[in-house]
C-alpha cells in the first residue's frame, strides 16, 4: 500500500472519561445548562470539560469522570477492561460513536442520574488522520495498520484503524490498559509500520 515508508505518531493514552448529549446534558446538569471548557485536547475539536460526574458500571463506582466535549448524538462511556474488573460487566471493545448492543451504564450528575441501556464501551484503538495527511501516505479511512511503540516495554499494536476526518491531526489514542502495556504514561511516540 505505501511500501517501506515509516510514519513517526504521537500516541495519547485516553484514561476513562464520557461524551454526553444534549438530552443527558440537562438531565445531569440542569436544562440549558452548558459545557465549560477546561483544556484543549490534540483534536482540535475536542475538549476537557470542567464538568466531572459519578459512573455506575454493574457493582462498581467510579467517582469524578471527566466529561469531554462537544456535545454528541449518543451518551458515551468510555472505560478500561482493568476498570470493568469485579463489576460484573465485561464492555465491548468498539470504535467510538458505534454504540449499538453495548453495555448498560449508570451516570450521576449534580442535578439527576440517568440510567442508560447501552453506551458503555472500551475504545477501539485508532488513529486520527487529516485528510491531506492521509493523501500524502495513500491512507484511507478504515484502513487497518500496525504502530510500533518505542518506549522501555515497547511493543507492537496491530490491528489500529486510521480514521481519517479534514480537522483531524495525526495521533493515536490507546486506553490505560493499552498504555501500561507499552510503557506509555500519558504521552508516547510510535511509528506506523506494515
Ligand atoms: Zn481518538
Amino acid at each position: 500500500m505505501w511500501g517501506k515508508q515509516k510514519i513517526k505518531i504521537p500516541v495519547e493514552v485516553s484514561a476513562r472519561h464520557c461524551h454526553l448529549s444534549k438530552d443527558d446534558l440537562e438531565k445531569l446538569f440542569g436544562i440549558g445548562y452548558e459545557l465549560k471548557k477546561l483544556k484543549q485536547l490534540s483534536q482540535p475539536a475536542d475538549f476537557a470539560c470542567e464538568e466531572i460526574i459519578d459512573i455506575i458500571v454493574g457493582s462498581k463506582k467510579f467517582e469524578k469522570v471527566r466529561v469531554v466535549g462537544p456535545l454528541r448524538e449518543q451518551t458515551q462511556v468510555e472505560i478500561s477492561l482493568t476498570d470493568a474488573i469485579g463489576s460484573g460487566v465485561i464492555p465491548q471493545i468498539r470504535l467510538s460513536g458505534d454504540l449499538n448492543g453495548t453495555s448498560p451504564v449508570t451516570l450521576v450528575g449534580p442535578k439527576g442520574t440517568l440510567d442508560l441501556k447501552e453506551g458503555l464501551i472500551v475504545a477501539k484503538r485508532h488513529i486520527h488522520c487529516a485528510t491531506e495527511e492521509a493523501k500524502k501516505h495513500k491512507f484511507k479511512n478504515g484502513d487497518i495498520v500496525s504502530v510500533e511503540i518505542k518506549s522501555d516495554r515497547p511493543v507492537i499494536f496491530e490491528n489500529v484503524i486510521l480514521r481519517v476526518r479534514d480537522d483531524y491531526k495525526l495521533y493515536m489514542h490507546l486506553d490505560t490498559d493499552e498504555g501500561n502495556s507499552a510503557g506509555i504514561n500519558k504521552i508516547g511516540e510510535g511509528i506506523i509500520i506494515l
